[in-house]
């Protein structure tokens, strides 16, 4: 039997097969192998063991379309960051940190902000000329409203995206809107080993039934919040490919390889004191190719290896 892993806790798989039906599972042998561990998203083979309690092993997965490794997720279309344009204020930093961690893994990002309802219009221009320069599809929403739900839903027919974003943003109420029988998913089986619902410490993938009609199956995954992101494998040095807005300017750069921090006659600060670069951007840049610098490369692999 065909299926997809929905979530993977405390070495159980939860697997919704084609008609719908979650099996717990266990993933017995298949590490040795394959050498491969299960993750959220992944297409699988499963046995089934027990049809009345939905319990069976997970004998084989199936080829990665690709595989993201923060959050650890399978087979995804494009990410979605979510962010509040007020209340909580958006983290620059951490929203640049994302993008550029995505760029990496060359998937499309969808940036939404949400909570237009109490935001100004200054403010959402603001963002939007900030990130629709920088090449990024970006949507303004208000999930309490209900506004512009219906380009996002657009946006994520047919597809499998990710949902990422740090809390307080909405976050849990856009999933309410996407997912309104999320609870029913995986529901009784995982609720005895998760426990509380809402430590959304794991990935989790959901079936979004609306935006399936005509076979145009449509998953969204949960994943945890965050505050902080460690980039891994960027060298300062290549950071500035990860700004392509910059790249129009770089000709007028005196010195070949600028890197527009401190070197004289640079067409990226000249661009920038012409108010034809974001400040936001560029002090993200600024900020993160400083971090890059100062990280002693040894110390930030075990960092991250511990996630
Ligand atoms: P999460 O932490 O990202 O999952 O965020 P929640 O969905 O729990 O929402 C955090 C807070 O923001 C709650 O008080 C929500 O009612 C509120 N909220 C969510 N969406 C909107 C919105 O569109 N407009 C406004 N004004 N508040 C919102
Ligand atoms: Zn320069």
């Amino acid at each position: 039997m065909r299926g997809r892993i929905l979530k993977g806790i405390a070495g159980f798989y939860y697997v919704e097969t084609i008609d719908l039906k979650v099996y717990e599972c266990k993933a017995k042998g298949i590490f040795r192998k394959s050498g491969i561990k299960p993750i959220v998203g992944d297409n699988v083979e499963i046995e089934i063991i027990d049809e009345d309690n939905r319990q069976g092993n997970l004998t084989d997965i199936l080829p990665r379309k690709n595989c993201l490794y923060r959050p650890p997720v399978a087979n995804v279309d494009q990410a979605v960051i979510l962010f509040a344009i007020v209340k909580p204020d958006p983290n620059y930093n951490l929203l640049d940190r994302f993008l550029i961690m995505m760029r990496q893994q060359n998937l499309p990002v969808i940036i939404c902000f949400n909570k237009q309802d109490i935001a100004t219009k200054e403010e959402q221009k603001e963002l939007h000329d900030a990130y629709e320069k920088c090449g990024y599809k970006v949507l303004f929403v208000s999930v309490k409203e209900e506004r512009g739900l219906d380009e996002l839903k657009a946006l994520l027919k047919g597809k499998t995206s990710t949902l990422a974003g740090p809390s307080g943003v909405g976050k849990s109420s856009l999933l309410n809107k996407l997912v309104p029988d999320a609870d029913m998913q995986i529901g009784e089986l995982s609720r005895k080993i998760d426990r509380g619902k809402n430590t959304t410490r794991h990935s989790e993938l959901f079936y979004v039934k609306e935006l399936s009609e005509g076979g145009e199956d449509t998953f969204i995954i949960d994943t945890p919040g965050f505050t902080s992101l460690e980039l891994r494998d960027v060298a300062a040095d290549e950071l500035m490919g990860y700004y392509p807005e910059f790249e129009e300017f770089e000709p007028s750069c005196r010195f070949g390889g600028c890197s527009h921090i401190a070197e004289p006659d640079c067409g990226v600060k000249a661009a920038l004191e012409a108010g034809k670069l974001s400040n936001v951007r560029y002090d993200n840049y600024r900020i993160i190719y400083k971090d890059l610098k100062n990280a002693r490369p040894d110390y930030s692999k075990k960092k991250n290896s511990e996630k």
